[in-house]
């Protein structure tokens, strides 16, 4: 067995597990876990907040309203899903009122008891840079940092390059969202080449 695919066999396993897990209450509503989808051997990995209604359905991340504008961004780089790794904070839908409800954010309880599942996404696939999307993720890699002083900004942090974007539900805001986000993407294209060089 190659290097190349005992990690993307661990990684299969790591999802069976995350798809079984009972940590918080969000495993009683929703429809399923959604683990991260993408390349064990992604040098980028993105990490957004928690999954919405259509990826509790799916079963994958960004694949409702926010994840056109994702493909849409990845492909303004010339990047696509399967190039990179997509992933979220929390892998249980939170939201509120009865079925189907409300989407919301994760409390600090649900972040906490999800975290371990991140990390180990992270220890497996090793990226070169993690990006971010939104405040949620942001501070769960680094924790008082504001994402409207940051972004678009990489950081370091324990030998990992971080870069902070905002989330890309925030083009429903209108074309002046788009086009950060347009701008702050085009920085992991640079970031990616600086560290190429060094
Ligand atoms: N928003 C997120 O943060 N993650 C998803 O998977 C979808 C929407």
């Amino acid at each position: 067995m190659t290097p190349k695919s005992r990690k993307a066999k661990a990684l299969e396993r790591l999802h069976s597990r995350i798809l079984e897990c009972t940590r918080c209450p969000l495993h009683l509503t929703r429809t399923q876990a959604v683990p991260g989808t993408g390349s064990a051997d992604a040098e980028i990995v993105f990490v957004g907040e928690a999954p919405g209604r259509q990826e509790d359905v799916q079963g994958t991340p960004f694949v409702g309203g926010a994840g056109k504008v994702f493909d849409g961004l990845l492909a303004s780089i010339g990047l696509s899903r399967e190039d990179v790794y997509i992933t979220n904070t929390v892998k249980s839908r939170p939201f509120v009122g009865p079925p189907p409800g409300r989407n919301r954010s994760p409390t600090p309880a649900e972040i906490t008891a999800c975290a371990p599942w991140l990390a180990e996404e992270m220890q497996l696939i090793r990226p070169k840079i993690l990006v971010t999307l939104g405040q949620v993720a942001l501070n769960q890699f680094l924790p008082r940092r504001k994402l409207s002083e940051v972004h678009g900004n990489p950081q370091r942090s324990d030998g990992v390059t971080i870069l902070p974007l905002y989330h890309p539900a925030m083009a429903r805001y209108g074309p002046e969202w788009t086009a950060i986000l347009r701008a702050d993407f085009l920085k992991i294209s640079k970031v990616m080449s600086s560290q190429s060089r060094t």
